[in-house]
């Protein structure tokens, strides 16, 4: 496919598969959803009726991307052994329901090292994520995409390098990949607000994970400004990110066909804020043909 997977995380209030309804409704191609409360380690089975739902309802909708977010509790970074297991479990847990929606992707924080260092940290998450592909086989074609970080306290994942350097001790790098965040890049110290910037961003993206280990981008303002190390997401073109900086992602053919995902502050009715955010990207887009149609003004 080509051309430009836009749209937000949505709610699943209800069931997972009401977000494609969501994200059908604000006029976009792809979506974003936690399998289960983001805030717990387990929860309820996979509905079998719920998951039927979203494989029929998919591409009736015209959605063509989706992927889920982990819930933010895991820490394969732990040097906490007790921690590490159960963030081990929670992750397979992640995978499990994703596969179970056909959601090719599931994003994770890359963890913290807390107490001990990077370089240990480094190896637990690789740890980590060896020891739950040889556990988990049967889904090897749902990836772990571990996400850039605005770098905040001892959090791992900050710069390209790094996360290069955790999937340097993965034995089977097709089950993982990157997912970028453009709040906590700008925060970590990447400003891709001009073309040189941008192009360097690029350039340092090649020479370590590789272009095609990014999987996914998050599509967030910021708060605050390049190297705050702060993660404060804000509407598109009102931070510090700025148009500019989302023009230049938008208008690089590298990235058709990798899902582009709001996560901006949601208003009372849930949906009012994506509608004008995706309007905003939809606008800054040099060549209309390649914006999904219903966002095309
Ligand atoms: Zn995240
Ligand atoms: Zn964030």
């Amino acid at each position: 496919m080509s051309g430009l997977l836009l749209g937000a995380h949505m709610s699943i209030s209800g069931r997972v598969s009401n977000a494609l309804d969501a994200a059908a409704a604000a006029g976009s191609n792809a979506v974003q959803v936690f399998t289960k409360n983001n805030r717990q380690w387990g929860g309820p089975p996979v509905d079998p009726g719920d998951a039927t739902r979203w494989h029929e309802q998919m591409p009736a909708l015209g959605v063509e991307y989706a992927v889920s977010h982990a819930t933010y509790l895991i820490n394969l970074a732990s040097p906490k052994d007790d921690l590490w297991a159960r963030s081990i479990g929670g992750q397979k847990d992640e995978l499990r329901r994703a596969q179970a929606y056909g959601i090719p992707h599931v994003v994770l924080h890359p963890g913290a090292y807390t107490e001990s260092s990077e370089e240990v940290g480094i190896a637990r998450v690789s740890a980590a994520l060896n020891r739950l592909h040889a556990e988990l086989p049967e889904c090897a074609d749902t990836l772990t995409l571990l996400e850039l970080t605005a770098g905040q306290g001892t959090s791992l994942g900050h710069s390209f390098g790094q996360l290069a350097a955790i999937i340097a001790g993965v034995e089977d790098k097709s089950r993982v990949g990157v997912c970028v965040d453009t709040c906590h890049a700008l925060a970590a110290g990447y400003d891709f607000r001009t073309a040189e910037g941008y192009a360097a961003m690029m350039e340092e993206i090649e020479a370590t994970i590789g272009l095609p280990t990014v999987k996914c981008w998050h599509f967030n303002d910021s708060k605050f400004d390049v190297g705050s190390h702060k993660d404060r997401h804000t509407h598109i073109g009102e931070g510090f990110v700025g148009l500019a900086g989302f023009r230049h992602i938008l208008n690089d053919l590298a990235w058709d066909g990798i899902g582009m995902l709001l996560e901006t502050p949601k208003d009372a009715d849930g949906d009012g804020n994506d509608a004008r955010n995706l309007a905003t990207l939809a606008g800054l887009v040099d060549d209309p043909a390649r914006v999904p149609l219903g966002l095309r003004q």
